[in-house]
């Protein structure tokens, strides 16, 4: 007791005994921890304030002294809980149950992992049992919905390229097996933009649930229906033992599509046609066998319409623009003709610039500025990607160190994709373009896909691990989109989360994504990272965020992609001047 000396007088007058009481009574009332004591006949004697049971009885833990799991909670639960009980006070022994549910009155279903062990006396006797539950609502919830959205197109409920890929790979593998003639047909409504701009998106999505379901209804239960996106749907139609011409599947879906769909926008049932594009399974990769089929269609498209095309290798002339396009790009980077714009990433609260993000433009001598959809993939399939990468930490480095020079707090995030990580240069190019620059680590963000970073190389964990190790930070680009579930994120290093923006463009209007985003919210707090919101356009949405008190965003709603000039203003201005036409 000597060492207490030099406390405070009240807290050597305290006996241990006392302070011990008051220990438990603030672990009981900080609600963070959900704790739990029962005697021998499961009879309450104290809960914590965040205990399921205090939650039952609206946040009253003092009421539920006394009750058991019987009175408080559901049949099967309390039954399950109760048996639990039985064996902990014959046995002795602590009980783990995994994730399960329980349905908390007044709360809903919530989903929990509880650990309960014997409550002794101090002569060792058994004399109840005690408990700490962990929620894993909104992991779980988070988790359910993202798996089946990184498989299922939300409008339609169809399955979405991921799966129809994955689909695709399976038929691949049966066509060769078994010597089957399969196909996949890409189908795209003719003129579909003009009901969407005359009745409305709402009567267009409505008519894009129907097409979906008309096409299910004509395909044979081992065939797939799926859409991609817009109006372009997928069908893939596995080959029948009596060898059905390839060519005679397309007719039959143009044809299921000529009654006329009946629309609450409209007075009369709307006819539609459809364009389709096939292409035979012939041992190609399944991501050929889409583009194959894309191209016929855009042969359907380009003849008249309303009609379906077989693919051909003719028709390839995209081919030879490909092959153009990969010779422009490797003189490209001697020439100078990549630059980088910035967008800025706001501080949702403050409204200030709190860092940018590089993006990459490509100033081709005939087509003017080339975006990097139109460019990227192919840098990546050739491997360019490693040199132009590392030209874009470069730049964006150098330029984010001046900014640092002037006494800016401005982060910078570069785009990393995961053939730069594959080559494994990413952190010494990285080391390099820090070391050149002088720029603080600490500004600087990698910006790369779920795919990148979940894919399980050793190699791909070290550089990423190495990297954060120097400060650098790592972020979740278009997070949602990738097919993939939550569970590696605790595993794995990373710092921040992007929510993509097709979540971010639905968030004030449709309920299901609102939820789904919130899901993803919460469960990025829960594990410490930071969200940005990604596409802002709207006030609207600006304010779902804010309500969600998401802490940083990025949108055409604060600035487009812009010169290092433009940034700059911003900075000293202190905030960019929000654009008041976009408000919706
Ligand atoms: P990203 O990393 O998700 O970048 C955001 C993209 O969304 C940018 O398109 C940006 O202009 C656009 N955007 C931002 N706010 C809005 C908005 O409010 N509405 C809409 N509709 N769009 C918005 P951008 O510059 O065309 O880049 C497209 C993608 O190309 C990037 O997506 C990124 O994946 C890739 N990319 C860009 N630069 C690089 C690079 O240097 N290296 C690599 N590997 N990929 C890059
Ligand atoms: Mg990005
Ligand atoms: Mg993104």
């Amino acid at each position: 007791m000597r060492e207490l000396r030099t406390e405070p007088p009240e807290s050597t007058e305290r006996s241990l005994s006392e302070l011990r009481e008051l220990c438990v009574e603030n672990l009981l009332a900080c609600g963070e921890e959900r704790v739990f004591f029962k005697d021998r006949r499961g009879r309450r004697i104290l809960v914590s304030a965040g205990s399921l049971a205090g939650l039952a009885r609206g946040g009253r833990p003092d009421e539920v002294i006394g009750m058991t799991d019987v009175e408080l909670f559901n049949g099967d639960f309390a039954e399950a809980a109760a048996a639990d009980d039985r064996r902990i006070l014959e046995t002795g022994e602590t009980i783990v149950r995994k994730v399960r549910s329980v349905d908390v009155p007044g709360h809903g279903e919530m989903w929990v992992q509880t650990t309960k062990m014997p409550l002794r006396d101090r002569a060792g006797r058994i004399i109840g049992t005690f408990g700490i539950t962990k929620d894993l609502t909104a992991q779980v919830r988070a988790e359910r919905a993202l798996e089946h959205l990184a498989l299922h197109d939300p409008l339609t409920g169809l399955p979405n390229r991921a799966l129809i890929l994955d689909r695709i790979s399976q038929m691949v593998a049966r066509a060769r097996r078994n010597d089957l003639r399969s196909a996949v047909l890409f189908l795209d409504l003719d003129d579909f933009k003009e009901i969407n701009d005359s009745l409305g998106h709402q009567a267009g999505d409505q008519l894009l649930v129907a097409v979906g379901r008309r096409l299910a209804e004509v395909v044979r239960a081992s065939d797939t229906v799926g859409r991609l996106g817009g109006d372009e749907f997928v069908v893939l139609v596995d080959g029948d033992p009596e060898g059905t011409a390839v060519e005679q599947v397309g007719p039959r879906f143009l044809e299921a599509l000529h009654r006329p769909f009946p629309l609450d926008a409209a007075d009369q049932p709307v006819a539609v046609s459809a364009s389709i594009g096939i292409a035979e399974v012939a041992g190609q990769e399944p991501a050929e066998l889409l583009r194959q089929a894309d191209v016929a269609l855009y042969r359907a498209k380009a003849t008249g319409k309303r009609r379906a095309v077989l693919f051909a290798p003719t028709m390839n002339s995209a081919v030879q623009q490909r092959r153009q396009l990969v010779l422009d790009l490797e003189v490209a980077l001697e020439r100078d003709e990549f630059f980088l714009l910035y967008q800025p990433i706001i501080d949702l609260s403050s409204k200030s610039v709190t860092g940018v993000e590089a993006l990459l433009r490509w100033r081709h001598p005939e087509r003017g500025v080339v975006a990097p959809a139109d460019f990227v993939g192919e840098l990546e399939r050739t491997g360019m990607i490693g040199a132009v990468g590392a030209f874009v930490l470069e730049s964006a480095c150098r330029q984010a160190a001046i900014w640092q020079a002037a006494g800016h707090r401005c982060a910078m995030a570069v785009n990393v994709s995961a053939e730069q990580l594959a080559q494994d240069r990413l952190y010494d190019d990285v080391v390099a373009a820090l070391g050149r620059s002088g720029l603080d680590p600490a500004r600087l963000v990698l910006e790369l896909t779920e795919s990148a970073v979940i894919g399980d190389r050793p190699e791909t964990r070290s550089q990423l691990t190495g990297l954060r190790e120097l400060g650098v930070r790592v972020a979740v680009d278009d997070f949602g989109t990738g097919y993939s579930s939550l569970a590696y994120l605790h595993r794995f290093p990373v710092d921040i989360l992007k929510i993509d923006r097709s979540f971010v463009a639905d968030v004030a209007t449709s309920n299901e994504s609102a939820a789904v985003v919130h899901a993803l919210v919460e469960l990025a707090r829960a594990l410490g990272l930071q969200t940005v919101a990604e596409g802002i356009e709207e006030r609207a949405q600006l304010s779902w965020f804010e309500r969600e008190q998401v802490e940083v965003g990025q949108g055409f709603l604060f600035s487009e992609p812009v010169e290092p000039g433009s940034v700059e203003a911003m900075l000293v201005a202190g905030a960019p001047a929000v654009t008041a036409g976009r408000s919706s």
